[in-house]
């Protein structure tokens, strides 16, 4: 039987986005409009040189704050990389890890981004791990297989007791940054799958995982997807940088949680 988390999370993905004018605004309007929720919590991940702004502005309140990226690394010559330790150094708690723009851009392996996700985990940051298949897989019904595959990278290194405590977003290519999300009934089933494949292999740590679901949230179609079994909220790109749409989605969270 598996034991559903009920509290939905709700994670900003800024992506390379913002200033300090601009962010301090955003930020301000979620403190002051997302204060009331007690059955969604709240993440915003923004670029590495504004994690001092996120520490200062949203410390003491109830949104947590994170990173977009991790180096596989503890410490050393690695020019250009920002540690787990680091990240935890101005209070960060969460870090997307794999996120298919880098995968695209930066060639990330998935087995790079399986240390990551154990590099995270053992500084104490919840890893976000972002699984997901493109256009064509889905089109030759290979979906399942390529997330697995994905999800098998950790699992055979480190074990599927890792994912524990830890939040895995379904990211179908093809619905990040296209306006063309997921139908409630593809996500479902692919949430369903990633679910029992923990379960299969350790149900504490099923039990304790959340899925999130991440392409093309908006305010019209969060309520639908966040009523979905088993997706446990979602990871939001563009909606994120905008203070409505995004609190908007928040409160879709909160009202399919409660
Ligand atoms: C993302 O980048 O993780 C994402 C889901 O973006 P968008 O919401 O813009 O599709």
């Amino acid at each position: 039987m598996i034991q559903k988390t009920t509290k939905k999370l709700v994670v900003a993905n800024w992506k390379m986005h913002g200033n300090l004018k601009q962010n301090a605004a955003l930020l301000t309007d979620f403190v002051e409009n997302l204060a009331h929720l007690t059955h969604t919590k709240v993440v915003v991940c923004a670029p590495y040189p504004y994690l001092g702004q996120l520490q200062n502005l949203l410390q003491s309140t109830h949104i947590a704050w994170g990173a977009q990226n991790v180096a596989k690394n503890e410490v050393g010559a690695f020019t250009g990389e920002v540690s787990a330790a680091m990240l935890r150094d101005f209070g960060a708690t969460y870090v997307i890890i794999g996120h298919s723009e880098r995968a695209t851009a930066y060639c990330e392996s998935d087995e790079n981004v399986a240390t990551k996700f154990v590099q995270a985990k053992k500084h104490g940051l919840t890893p976000i791990l972002c699984v997901g298949e493109t256009l064509i897989e889905r089109e030759a019904g290979v979906m399942e297989m390529v997330v697995s595959k994905q999800l098998d990278t950790i699992i055979n290194a480190h074990g599927a007791a890792v994912f524990a405590d830890a939040v895995i977003s379904y990211e179908p290519i093809w619905a990040i940054g296209t306006s063309l999300a997921a139908t409630p009934e593809q996500a479902k089933n692919m949430h369903l799958f990633i679910r029992n494949k923990i379960t299969n292999l350790n149900l504490d740590a099923a039990n304790r995982l959340k899925i999130l679901y991440g392409g093309s949230v908006t305010p019209q179609n969060a309520v639908q997807l966040f009523l979905v079994e088993n997706i446990n909220g979602g990871l939001i790109g563009k909606c994120s940088l905008n203070a409505q749409a995004f609190e908007s989605i928040c409160h879709a969270a909160e009202a399919a949680s409660t």
